[in-house]
């Protein structure tokens, strides 16, 4: 059994808001909202941050990067998205799994 909140997400234990998933990743929408779109890619294995990732997982990096634009597309950010990684406590990361967000559309917070 896994402490994880996000593989708990992705077993169901926990509810989520799922936009997509396929063999590798689940996608779904943050609890916390910090734009008018804004969702979470994570693979379903347990990567804890980037910063654990190695070249193991390069296939499944790249999947989760060319998915990008099709999860903003699906989501009506036809005009752009804006991805953001937090990696360790240095960048903010608050739950220790991988996760890629996407945020865009109205109310976007300024970058500085
Ligand atoms: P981090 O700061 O680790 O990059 O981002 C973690 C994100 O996960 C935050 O934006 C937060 O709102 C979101 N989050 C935390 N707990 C939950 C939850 O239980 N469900 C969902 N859908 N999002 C969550
Ligand atoms: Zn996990």
């Amino acid at each position: 059994m896994t402490d994880c909140l996000f593989c708990k997400i992705i077993a169901g234990d926990i509810p989520s808001t799922k936009v997509f998933e396929d063999d590798l990743i689940y996608v779904f929408k943050d609890i916390n909202p910090k734009a008018s779109v804004h969702i979470l890619v994570i693979p379903k294995q347990h990567i804890a941050r980037l910063d654990h990732a190695n070249t193991e997982h390069a296939d499944l990096l790249a999947h989760m990067m060319l998915s990008l634009p099709n999860l903003a597309k699906s989501q009506g950010l036809d005009d752009g998205f804006r991805t953001i990684i937090n990696t360790g406590p240095g960048g903010g990361q608050e739950v220790d799994h991988l996760h890629i967000h996407i945020l865009g559309g109205s109310h976007m917070p300024g970058f500085n």
